[in-house]
C-alpha cells in the first residue's frame, strides 16, 4: 500500500451511498503534509508534461491544489460553482452534477484566468461517475487551452469516471483507486 492508500484505511469510513469520508484529512480537517507528498508524487509522475497551470474545483480541490502547486510552481484557478445564470459573457461555464450532493450547479471560470496555450493540469479530491472533471476539461477546451494530465486523489474505481476518462486517452494519475467498499464491514479493497 501507498501512503494515501495507508491512510485511507486508517482514517477514511466507509458510508453507505458508495461515499467514503476523508474529512479528518482531506476534505474538512486538512493534512498539509499528506498534500506536500501528494504533490511530490504527482511532480513525479507528471515529470514528462508541459504544465503552466492547475485547475481544480470548489470546495475540497482548493488546498490539495494550492500545496501541490509548490510541486510545479505554476499558479491555481479553481472553477467557482454558482447558481446564478446570469452570466455576463465574460465567463467559460459548464453544468457539473455534484455526486455527494445530487445538484447540479454551474461552474464558472472567468476568461482572464484561462488563455488559449495554457497548458492544464487538473487536480481534484475524488473521482466518481466523472462529472466534475467533464466539466473542467469542457472548460478547458471552451478556452482553447489544452489538458496536460488530470491528478485525483482518490479514484473510486467501481464507479465508471474513470473508464470514461482514460477511454477519452487524458494522462490520469489516481494516487489511490478503491475498487470495493463495504460499509457494513469498513472493508476497503485498492487496486493493484
Ligand atoms: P464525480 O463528478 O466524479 O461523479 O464526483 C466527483 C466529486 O464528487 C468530487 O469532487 C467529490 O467532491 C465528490 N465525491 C464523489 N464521491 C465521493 C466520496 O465517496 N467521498 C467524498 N468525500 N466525496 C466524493
Amino acid at each position: 500500500m501507498n501512503f494515501l492508500e495507508e491512510r485511507i484505511v486508517k482514517d477514511g469510513v466507509v458510508k453507505e451511498g458508495n461515499i467514503l469520508k476523508v474529512d479528518s484529512f482531506l476534505n474538512h480537517q486538512l493534512d498539509v503534509e499528506l498534500f506536500d507528498k501528494m504533490g511530490e508524487e504527482w511532480a513525479e509522475r507528471f515529470k514528462n508534461e508541459e504544465i503552466n497551470k492547475i485547475l481544480t474545483i470548489e470546495a475540497s480541490g482548493i488546498g490539495i491544489a494550492c500545496i501541490v502547486a509548490r510541486h510545479f510552481n505554476v499558479p491555481v484557478v479553481f472553477a467557482k460553482k454558482s447558481h446564478s445564470v446570469n452570466l455576463d459573457g465574460e465567463m467559460y461555464t459548464a453544468e457539473v452534477e455534484s455526486f455527494t450532493h445530487k445538484n447540479k450547479n454551474q461552474v464558472i471560470v472567468s476568461k482572464k484566468f484561462l488563455n488559449s496555450g495554457d497548458k492544464v493540469l487538473i487536480i481534484d479530491d475524488f473521482l466518481a461517475n466523472g462529472c466534475a472533471l467533464q466539466g473542467l476539461i469542457s472548460i478547458i477546451n471552451q478556452a482553447g487551452a489544452s489538458v496536460s494530465g488530470i491528478g485525483i486523489a482518490i479514484e473510486k474505481g467501481f464507479q465508471n469516471g474513470g473508464q470514461i476518462i482514460r477511454n477519452m486517452g487524458y494522462h490520469l494519475e489516481s494516487l489511490a483507486i478503491v475498487d470495493a467498499m463495504d460499509a457494513s464491514t469498513g472493508e476497503i479493497v485498492f487496486r493493484k
